[in-house]
């Protein structure tokens, strides 16, 4: 996938340009909007990452022209310009994602395959260990194509570690996406539905371990 990065601050553009061809991206890097007009209109571009305060001018003053092209590249603004009201001046000027500087890499490429996506009208494939899938989206899982009935934090639970599949996942970061802020959990709460999930996934024959590291996190694998 093309990316046009548009960024005047060389060492950014070198970090972010690296990253992105490290993920398969190819990177066209321009550090003007007069060179960002002319760069646009290159076949392929997927995407435009825009940095707002550039030499010649706010990035977001290159938005109506882009939105006029036959087929509008999704519009990531990346800026040090993070105020509320500056975010809302960009997406209401037509981006499609506002990312704030500084911010972390994976973030963005986070976002850059979610507006690719939105833009694409696709669904994300099917997040898939062993013989169970479930869909982010649509929150379903399956095992062997049947589908497998979850309570809503077992779902979130899985959905997050199959996300990082053969990574830990820690015990923060799932709790912060099984339980919301009125219902803080008990300290053994996570383990319990740790372990109604590890069962059924066991019952069904999902080949898929959960594995604990004490007071850590957890980890899927496949069995
Ligand atoms: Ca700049």
């Amino acid at each position: 996938m093309r990316i046009l990065l548009v960024e005047d601050e060389i060492e950014l553009a070198a970090a972010l340009r690296g990253t992105l061809n490290r993920r398969g991206y190819v990177v066209d890097h321009v550090r003007t909007l007069e060179q960002a007009r002319l760069a646009s209109q290159e076949p392929g571009v997927r995407a435009v990452l825009l940095d707002r305060r550039l030499p010649d001018g706010d990035g977001l003053s290159l938005l109506p022209f882009l939105r006029a092209m036959a087929d509008p590249p999704p519009v990531i603004v990346l800026t040090a310009l993070g105020q509320t009201v500056e975010r809302i001046e960009g997406l209401d000027a037509g981006a499609d994602d506002y990312l704030a500087k500084p911010f972390e890499l994976d973030e963005l490429l986070a976002r850059l395959r979610a507006v690719s996506r939105r833009r694409a009208g696709l669904t994300p494939e099917p997040l898939t260990l062993g013989a169970l899938s479930f869909d982010a989206v649509h929150r379903e899982a399956q095992i062997d194509g049947r589908p497998l009935q979850l309570p809503r934090r077992e779902l979130a639970l899985l959905d997050l570690l199959l996300r990082r599949a053969g990574r830990v996942v820690l015990r923060e970061t799932i709790e912060a996406a099984m339980f919301g802020f009125d219902d803080a959990p008990a300290s053994n709460t996570l383990d319990s539905h740790v372990s109604r999930l590890r069962r059924r996934l066991a019952e069904r024959g999902a080949g898929v371990a959960i594995h604990a590291l004490r007071g850590v996190g957890y980890m899927a694998k496949a069995e």
